[in-house]
């Protein structure tokens, strides 16, 4: 039987993680350029990729490599409504299709709840369905229960809706997604594109011990919220 420990710090696990791997890798000698976006990869007379050209703020960089390794992430950004940071527009995808990269699996994006007003660059994840919050329509009706088919009950959807994040069909989870989106499509969506999630029946020192940094982060004065 597999036996395995999870790693939670709650809310600071990513920040961590980066914060252990940034210093193996300065223990390792590695030169770092930090603040510099790549352009393209520059490729010698057979195609080979022989390393990348980018900028510095107004000074172009070139850099030579034996091997490149791409690693600039997705292009989530490019959606209309995401929650990726601004970097994620498939930036290193374009440069490895210019340089005669084939694709596979492009369909493959996550797509889910997340905070789009304000904009957090948020999930909604498991701590925040676990609050059962009152989901409402431009109307002020709660909808999820219309979506849900007989036998399955709101409580059961949102429970399932904390143990994963992204849309899937494989478990009842999926009537939060559906029923979302089809406010929306069918007009009943906020201002925003959005529905509303309310979660105003649990008390401030309640929301404070079961999700602190979700809390914090949405309490933040909007000057602080990422464009
Ligand atoms: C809101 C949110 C919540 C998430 N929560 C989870 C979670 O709970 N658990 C989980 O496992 N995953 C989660 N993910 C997914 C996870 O963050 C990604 O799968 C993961 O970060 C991908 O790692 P990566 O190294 O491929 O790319 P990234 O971490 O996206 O790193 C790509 C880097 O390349 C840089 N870059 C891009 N273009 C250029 C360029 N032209 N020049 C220079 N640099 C460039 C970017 O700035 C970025 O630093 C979440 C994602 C989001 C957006």
């Amino acid at each position: 039987m597999y036996q395995g420990s999870i790693v939670d710090l709650r809310g600071s696990t990513g920040l961590r993680i980066l914060s252990v791997l940034k210093q193996a890798n300065a223990q390792s000698g590695v030169q770092v350029v930090e603040n510099i976006r790549i352009l393209d990869l520059l490729l010698d007379d057979c195609g080979r990729v022989r390393g990348a050209v980018g900028q510095i703020g107004q000074e172009q960089a070139v850099i030579h490599a034996r091997a490149v390794v791409l690693a600039t992430g997705g292009a989530g950004r490019l959606f209309r409504k995401n929650v990726n940071p601004p970097t994620l527009e498939g930036d290193g995808w374009a440069m490895a299709y210019r340089a005669g990269a084939q694709f596979v699996n492009m369909e493959f994006f996550q797509i889910g709840p997340g905070v789009v007003n304000p904009r957090m660059d948020f999930i909604i994840h498991s701590h925040m369905w676990r609050l059962k919050p009152r989901m409402t329509n431009s109307n002020g009706q709660e909808f999820l229960e219309r979506y849900c088919p007989a036998g399955v009950s709101v409580d059961d959807v949102m429970d399932l809706k904390a143990m994963s994040y992204p849309f899937s069909v494989r478990t009842n989870a999926k009537y939060v997604d559906i029923a979302i989106f089809k406010e929306i499509m069918e007009g009943r969506g906020t201002p925003n594109d959005g529905v509303y999630f309310d979660v105003t029946h649990i008390g401030e020192e309640e929301l404070l011990k079961r999700c602190p940094i979700t809390y914090k982060t949405i309490r933040k004065p909007e000057a602080t919220w990422p464009k």
